[in-house]
């Protein structure tokens, strides 16, 4: 992959779709006092060279935005279209002010016409009245793509029965929804030095991964570290993280990791 500098990955977002605490739930770690077991929705800003990209817009992409003080937005890449990874995108509109420039954005054909179906003011392309979201498309096809000087692999997920998109950027990867990781995906996935990827809770799940399986799929592939993330409420950030290995930890929301070689 191409040569950069280093990747500063912040997670915006560490929890399950419906976020920790949920509501109505009052269970010991949605009522908990650890500011780590306060989860938004799934997402993680990418900083390098000077370049903003985030990995999904969550419902809470406002108020990711902000406890995160982004002055400014260059790209959105989607994993897929569940609501929880799309529902923020109006939210934009504030960038595209400021920088008087549209948004690209990076997703697969299936999930841009899930966004144009859930968003279709956006994309209806008649006289607006009110400011929408101004983007330009990009449709992934599978292959790596350069994105202001960073080299992204889509890594092919399958999440129950649908294939969606994790992400590798250099000796990085982001891998969230998934309940199996494809062979070929596994071999797109050596020499990491930072691995994140879905850990849902401890017991099976017929879409998401869980601490255990997530585990071996670390132990395969052998990452210098590991970080879990689309945390439900199953799991208390300490205790959990007291019971996995150094090199792997809970992601937690506004965790910063700094990959040295873009790679
Ligand atoms: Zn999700
Ligand atoms: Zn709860
Ligand atoms: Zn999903």
């Amino acid at each position: 992959m191409g040569a950069s500098g280093p990747v500063k990955i912040t997670v915006l977002g560490s929890g399950t779709s419906v976020g920790v605490p949920t509501p109505g739930c009052h269970c010991d770690v949605c009522e908990s006092s650890d500011p780590r077991d306060n989860r938004l929705r799934p997402s993680v800003l990418l900083q390098y060279d000077g370049h903003n990209v985030v990995i999904d817009t969550t419902p809470d992409f406002r108020t990711q935005v902000l406890r995160a003080r982004l002055d400014r937005l260059d790209a959105v890449l989607f994993t897929h279209s569940h609501a929880d990874h799309i529902m923020g995108l109006d939210d934009v509109r504030p960038f595209n002010f400021r920088q008087q420039a549209r948004i690209p954005i990076f997703a697969s054909a299936d999930t841009l016409s899930a966004i144009q179906r859930s968003f279709q003011y956006i994309f209806n392309g008649g006289e607006q009245q009110s400011s929408v979201p101004r983007l330009d498309i990009h449709t992934l096809n599978g292959g790596s793509f350069e994105l202001f000087g960073q080299e992204f692999l889509p890594v092919r997920l399958l999440h129950g029965r649908s294939s969606i998109y994790g992400f590798r950027f250099g000796r990085a990867a982001y891998l969230t929804d998934h309940s199996e990781i494809p062979e070929e995906s596994m071999e797109q996935l050596r020499g990491l030095d930072v691995l994140f990827l879905d850990a849902l809770r401890h017991t099976p799940h017929p879409t998401h991964s869980t601490v255990e399986r997530s585990l071996k799929t670390v132990e395969q592939l052998a990452p210098s570290r590991a970080f879990f993330t689309h945390i439900c409420h199953d799991l208390p950030h300490q205790e959990t993280e007291d019971a996995l290995p150094p090199n792997i930890r809970l992601a937690y929301d506004g965790l910063e990791i700094t990959v040295e070689e873009g790679g």
